[in-house]
Protein backbone atom coordinates (compact mmCIF):
# COMPACT_ATOMS: atom_id res chain seq x y z
CA UNK A 1 0.00 0.00 0.00
CA UNK A 2 1.37 3.64 -1.24
CA UNK A 3 1.42 6.51 1.25
CA UNK A 4 -1.48 8.09 -0.61
CA UNK A 5 -3.68 5.33 0.19
CA UNK A 6 -2.63 5.05 3.62
CA UNK A 7 -3.85 8.63 3.84
CA UNK A 8 -7.00 8.34 2.14
CA UNK A 9 -8.06 5.19 4.48
CA UNK A 10 -6.82 7.39 7.89
CA UNK A 11 -9.30 10.64 6.69
CA UNK A 12 -12.20 8.48 5.67
CA UNK A 13 -11.86 6.45 9.14
CA UNK A 14 -11.46 9.32 11.19
CA UNK A 15 -13.94 11.51 9.38
CA UNK A 16 -16.60 8.69 10.46
CA UNK A 17 -15.32 8.69 14.11
CA UNK A 18 -15.65 12.71 14.35
CA UNK A 19 -18.10 13.57 11.49
CA UNK A 20 -18.94 17.21 12.72
CA UNK A 21 -15.66 18.02 13.98
CA UNK A 22 -15.31 21.53 15.75
CA UNK A 23 -13.47 23.60 18.25
CA UNK A 24 -14.61 22.87 22.27
CA UNK A 25 -13.51 26.23 23.13
CA UNK A 26 -16.82 28.09 23.76
CA UNK A 27 -17.16 31.95 22.62
CA UNK A 28 -19.47 34.53 21.71
CA UNK A 29 -17.69 36.78 18.48
CA UNK A 30 -13.58 36.28 16.90
CA UNK A 31 -12.10 38.50 19.64
CA UNK A 32 -12.94 36.12 22.39
CA UNK A 33 -11.90 33.25 20.49
CA UNK A 34 -8.81 34.38 19.76
CA UNK A 35 -8.51 35.12 23.60
CA UNK A 36 -9.77 31.75 23.98
CA UNK A 37 -7.42 30.44 21.84
CA UNK A 38 -4.70 32.30 23.73
CA UNK A 39 -5.76 31.49 27.28
CA UNK A 40 -5.62 27.49 25.88
CA UNK A 41 -1.99 27.23 25.58
CA UNK A 42 -0.93 24.17 28.08
CA UNK A 43 -4.18 24.07 29.61
CA UNK A 44 -7.56 22.16 28.49
CA UNK A 45 -10.13 23.43 26.28
CA UNK A 46 -12.68 22.65 28.71
CA UNK A 47 -10.61 24.09 31.96
CA UNK A 48 -10.11 27.48 29.85
CA UNK A 49 -14.59 27.00 29.09
CA UNK A 50 -14.98 27.09 32.87
CA UNK A 51 -13.09 30.16 33.56
CA UNK A 52 -14.17 31.80 30.64
CA UNK A 53 -18.60 31.28 31.54
CA UNK A 54 -17.43 34.13 34.12
CA UNK A 55 -14.34 35.99 32.47
CA UNK A 56 -16.44 36.36 28.97
CA UNK A 57 -19.06 37.71 30.62
CA UNK A 58 -17.41 40.97 30.79
CA UNK A 59 -14.83 40.44 28.36
CA UNK A 60 -16.76 40.82 25.18
CA UNK A 61 -14.33 43.24 23.31
CA UNK A 62 -10.77 44.83 23.46
CA UNK A 63 -12.59 48.08 24.85
CA UNK A 64 -13.58 45.99 27.66
CA UNK A 65 -10.07 44.50 28.66
CA UNK A 66 -8.63 47.80 28.36
CA UNK A 67 -11.25 49.65 30.64
CA UNK A 68 -10.63 46.43 32.98
CA UNK A 69 -6.58 46.41 33.40
CA UNK A 70 -4.25 43.19 33.55
CA UNK A 71 -4.90 43.28 37.34
CA UNK A 72 -8.61 42.52 36.53
CA UNK A 73 -7.69 39.98 33.99
CA UNK A 74 -5.46 37.96 35.96
CA UNK A 75 -7.86 37.67 38.93
CA UNK A 76 -9.97 35.86 36.68
CA UNK A 77 -7.60 33.79 34.73
CA UNK A 78 -5.85 32.33 38.26
CA UNK A 79 -7.51 28.64 37.07
CA UNK A 80 -5.55 28.57 33.80
CA UNK A 81 -1.84 27.70 33.35
CA UNK A 82 0.99 30.56 33.21
CA UNK A 83 -2.04 32.82 33.65
CA UNK A 84 0.57 35.88 34.61
CA UNK A 85 1.60 35.61 31.46
CA UNK A 86 -1.35 35.18 30.07
CA UNK A 87 -3.17 38.19 31.83
CA UNK A 88 -0.20 40.68 30.65
CA UNK A 89 -0.55 39.55 27.07
CA UNK A 90 -4.34 39.58 26.35
CA UNK A 91 -4.61 42.42 28.01
CA UNK A 92 -1.58 44.44 25.28
CA UNK A 93 -3.45 42.20 22.89
CA UNK A 94 -6.85 44.02 24.01
CA UNK A 95 -4.73 47.18 23.74
CA UNK A 96 -3.56 46.29 20.27
CA UNK A 97 -6.66 45.30 18.98
CA UNK A 98 -8.63 48.50 20.37
CA UNK A 99 -7.37 50.67 17.65
CA UNK A 100 -7.43 48.19 14.70
CA UNK A 101 -9.11 44.86 13.13
CA UNK A 102 -7.78 41.22 13.97
CA UNK A 103 -5.46 40.35 11.69
CA UNK A 104 -6.25 38.48 9.28
CA UNK A 105 -2.97 36.58 7.95
CA UNK A 106 -0.35 34.40 9.70
CA UNK A 107 2.27 36.88 9.63
CA UNK A 108 0.15 39.68 11.53
CA UNK A 109 -1.07 37.51 13.77
CA UNK A 110 1.88 36.24 15.16
CA UNK A 111 2.93 40.13 15.56
CA UNK A 112 0.44 40.24 18.45
CA UNK A 113 1.81 38.70 21.87
CA UNK A 114 1.32 35.24 22.82
CA UNK A 115 0.39 34.32 19.31
CA UNK A 116 2.36 32.20 17.65
CA UNK A 117 1.80 30.12 14.50
CA UNK A 118 -0.28 27.45 15.52
CA UNK A 119 -2.15 29.66 17.60
CA UNK A 120 -2.34 32.03 14.49
CA UNK A 121 -3.78 28.68 12.45
CA UNK A 122 -6.18 27.82 14.93
CA UNK A 123 -7.83 31.36 14.59
CA UNK A 124 -7.93 31.60 11.09
CA UNK A 125 -9.39 27.79 10.74
CA UNK A 126 -12.23 28.18 12.87
CA UNK A 127 -12.80 32.22 12.37
CA UNK A 128 -12.39 31.90 8.49
CA UNK A 129 -12.15 28.17 7.63
CA UNK A 130 -9.00 28.72 5.95
CA UNK A 131 -6.78 25.49 5.03
CA UNK A 132 -4.93 25.55 7.97
CA UNK A 133 -3.86 22.74 10.30
CA UNK A 134 -2.93 24.10 13.88
CA UNK A 135 -0.41 21.64 15.18
CA UNK A 136 -0.54 21.22 18.59
CA UNK A 137 0.72 17.98 20.92
CA UNK A 138 -2.14 15.58 19.83
CA UNK A 139 -1.34 16.40 15.98
CA UNK A 140 2.12 15.73 16.58
CA UNK A 141 1.71 12.70 18.13
CA UNK A 142 -1.11 10.94 16.20
CA UNK A 143 1.18 11.88 12.86
CA UNK A 144 4.21 10.63 14.55
CA UNK A 145 2.45 7.36 15.55
CA UNK A 146 0.94 6.44 12.35
CA UNK A 147 4.38 7.84 10.53
CA UNK A 148 3.07 10.20 8.45
CA UNK A 149 6.09 12.35 9.50
CA UNK A 150 8.83 11.62 11.54
CA UNK A 151 9.62 15.02 13.51
CA UNK A 152 10.57 15.99 17.18
CA UNK A 153 8.61 18.94 17.54
CA UNK A 154 4.76 20.39 17.17
CA UNK A 155 6.87 23.04 14.95
CA UNK A 156 8.79 20.69 12.78
CA UNK A 157 5.82 19.15 11.95
CA UNK A 158 3.98 22.18 11.12
CA UNK A 159 6.38 22.44 8.46
CA UNK A 160 5.34 18.77 7.11
CA UNK A 161 2.17 18.32 7.18
CA UNK A 162 1.56 20.75 4.13
CA UNK A 163 3.59 18.03 1.81
CA UNK A 164 1.54 15.06 3.49
CA UNK A 165 -2.11 16.44 3.16
CA UNK A 166 -3.52 18.48 0.18
CA UNK A 167 -4.90 21.69 1.00
CA UNK A 168 -8.29 20.90 0.71
CA UNK A 169 -8.11 18.51 4.10
CA UNK A 170 -5.91 20.73 5.96
CA UNK A 171 -9.29 22.52 7.82
CA UNK A 172 -11.31 19.49 8.17
CA UNK A 173 -8.27 17.23 9.53
CA UNK A 174 -7.60 19.70 11.94
CA UNK A 175 -10.56 19.26 14.35
CA UNK A 176 -10.70 15.73 13.45
CA UNK A 177 -6.72 14.87 14.57
CA UNK A 178 -7.27 16.85 17.46
CA UNK A 179 -10.12 15.15 18.72
CA UNK A 180 -8.67 11.81 17.90
CA UNK A 181 -5.30 12.86 20.18
CA UNK A 182 -7.92 13.97 22.82
CA UNK A 183 -10.09 11.22 22.98
CA UNK A 184 -8.84 8.15 21.25
CA UNK A 185 -4.61 8.05 20.31
CA UNK A 186 -4.35 9.41 23.99
CA UNK A 187 -0.73 10.26 24.86
CA UNK A 188 -0.35 7.69 27.83
CA UNK A 189 -2.92 4.60 26.90
CA UNK A 190 -3.54 4.90 22.90
CA UNK A 191 -7.26 2.61 22.50
CA UNK A 192 -5.45 0.56 19.67
CA UNK A 193 -7.49 -2.44 20.01
CA UNK A 194 -10.49 -0.07 19.46
CA UNK A 195 -8.76 1.57 16.47
CA UNK A 196 -9.80 2.38 12.81
CA UNK A 197 -6.32 2.72 11.45
CA UNK A 198 -4.28 0.28 13.79
CA UNK A 199 -3.56 -1.66 10.18
CA UNK A 200 -1.81 1.10 8.88
CA UNK A 201 -0.17 2.86 12.25
CA UNK A 202 3.50 2.10 12.33
CA UNK A 203 3.14 2.88 16.98
CA UNK A 204 5.57 0.20 18.32
CA UNK A 205 3.85 0.63 21.38
CA UNK A 206 0.39 -0.55 19.98
CA UNK A 207 -1.68 -1.93 22.96
CA UNK A 208 -3.69 -4.70 20.97
S1 LIG B 1 -3.32 2.16 16.44
FE1 LIG B 1 -2.98 3.10 18.44
S2 LIG B 1 -1.20 4.42 18.16
FE2 LIG B 1 -2.02 3.95 16.14
S3 LIG B 1 -3.42 5.62 15.64
FE3 LIG B 1 -4.62 3.98 16.55
S4 LIG B 1 -4.72 4.48 18.73
FE4 LIG B 1 -3.04 5.68 17.85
Amino acid sequence: MNQRQKIDIFKQALYEMYPDAETELDFENEFQLLVAIIMSAQTTDKQVNKVNQTFFQHLKSPADGVKMWEEWIRNHIRAVNFFNNKAKNIFKTCEILSHSPIPRSIEELTKLPWVGIKTAKVFLGVADNAPYLGVDTHVHRVLNRVWFVKTKTPLETDAKVAKVFTTDDLAKLHHTLILFGRYHCIARKPKCGDCPVKDICNYKNKNI
